[in-house]
């Protein structure tokens, strides 16, 4: 397959495949775009069926990233690796320190990050050979989970979801559905019950669920009830395409703010929640949290000014409800819009 043809090669800067068979890589780093800065991304390890499939992946997501760091305004362009293998059985350091070497190539236009199959000791691993690495553990000199970040830029998104709606940012008394208690979920949970917002919770693990709710004063539901409850906000925080065909006309909110990834299961999927009259918190502006932790790690920035940097998703969010009402689109085109523009002026300047 030539990458030029893929419909997801969208002018890509630099598409590096990388071979050391020795170590066990087979790997692409695609960087998408480094305008507005260096191509922050993680490094996704996964079994794919073919190189295809790992192609069309990396260009797909790094150009997500451009779309990520440009609407987060946090001085980073767009990229992505991926590493073609189990990562539960085929991943060794060595072949993570020839990654590193790869990316060291690179010029500091590429920096790594975890996604799925890759964790902070593999980041700890790269980072033996190339300093182009970010969200690392705070005892290997980063800024740590990026998790508590990620719950935080969801909560002021959903604040700014919630005045556009209701007339008011006060959680107060507001009903919020909440899928997926995991990193993020229990986050924000917490932040949401210290600010007065009464819950319903769900996971496909029960279990870990009842001390949970005794902390957060929270009714719990079986997983597949989440989408009906009686909630002004219902917020993603599990798995993507949740907003589908079945699951939209289920939904009592009126504004969808969580932290999973690729949440509308089809673009005309935010066509559907408007019709209905739901506000569409676009995913990756609202899961933007851990990017600004990350971007500010590899800058050096003073951790302590982290979680004001995240707040301003609270005023990233507001405009893109505005824009979409002033250009009668959907909330996610509107922050696609605002993305391409800032890039296009990056451009410029
Ligand atoms: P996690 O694995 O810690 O938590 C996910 C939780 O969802 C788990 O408790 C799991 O049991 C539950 N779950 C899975 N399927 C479910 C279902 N059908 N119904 C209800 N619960 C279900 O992950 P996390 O770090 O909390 O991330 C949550 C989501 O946010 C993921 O989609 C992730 O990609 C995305 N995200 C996370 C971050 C971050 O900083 N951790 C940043 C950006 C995006």
């Amino acid at each position: 397959m030539s990458v030029f043809e893929a419909p997801e090669f969208d002018d890509h800067e630099e598409v590096v495949f990388v071979n050391e068979p020795a170590a066990g890589l087979r790997g692409i780093i695609a960087i998408h775009d480094t305008t507005l800065g260096p191509a922050l991304g993680g490094c996704r390890m996964w079994d794919y069926e073919n190189e295809s499939d790992a192609i069309k992946d990396v260009l797909r997501l790094s150009r997500g990233m451009t779309y990520k760091a440009a609407i987060l305004d946090c001085g980073l362009g767009g990229g992505k690796s991926v590493i073609i293998g189990d990562p539960h059985t085929a991943k060794t350091p060595p072949m993570l320190h020839a990654l590193g070497r790869w990316i060291d190539t690179l010029g500091e236009r590429y920096i790594v990050g975890e996604d799925i199959g890759t964790n902070p000791d593999d980041m700890r691993e790269i980072r033996t050979e190339t300093r182009c690495v970010s969200c690392l553990r705070k005892e290997d000199g980063g800024y740590g989970d990026p998790a508590p970040m990620t719950a935080l830029g969801v909560f002021s998104a959903m604040r700014a979801g919630i005045e556009y709606t209701f007339g008011s940012g006060d959680f107060d008394g507001l009903m919020v559905a909440v899928q997926g208690i995991g990193n993020v979920g229990t986050s924000l949970c917490r932040l949401l019950h210290d600010a007065g917002a009464r819950l319903t919770i769900s996971d496909v693990y029960a279990e870990k669920l009842a001390p949970l709710a005794e902390e957060f004063s929270a009714d719990v539901v079986e997983p597949e009830d989440i989408y009906k409850v009686e909630a002004q906000v219902f917020a993603p925080c599990a798995m993507g395409a949740i907003l589908n065909d079945n699951t939209i006309p289920q939904l009592k909110a009126r504004v969808v703010a969580g932290a999973a990834n690729n949440q509308l299961d089809e673009p005309h999927h935010g066509e559907l929640l408007a019709e209905y009259g739901i506000a569409y918190m676009p995913d990756y502006v609202t899961n933007g949290g851990g990017l600004v932790s990350c971007a500010a790690e590899w800058y050096g920035n003073d951790p302590d000014e982290v979680p004001e940097r995240v707040r301003q998703i609270y005023d990233t969010s507001l405009r893109i409800l505005e824009r979409a009402s002033a250009d009668g689109i959907t909330t996610a085109d509107a922050a696609n819009r605002i993305a391409e523009e800032r890039v296009k002026q990056g451009r410029k300047e």
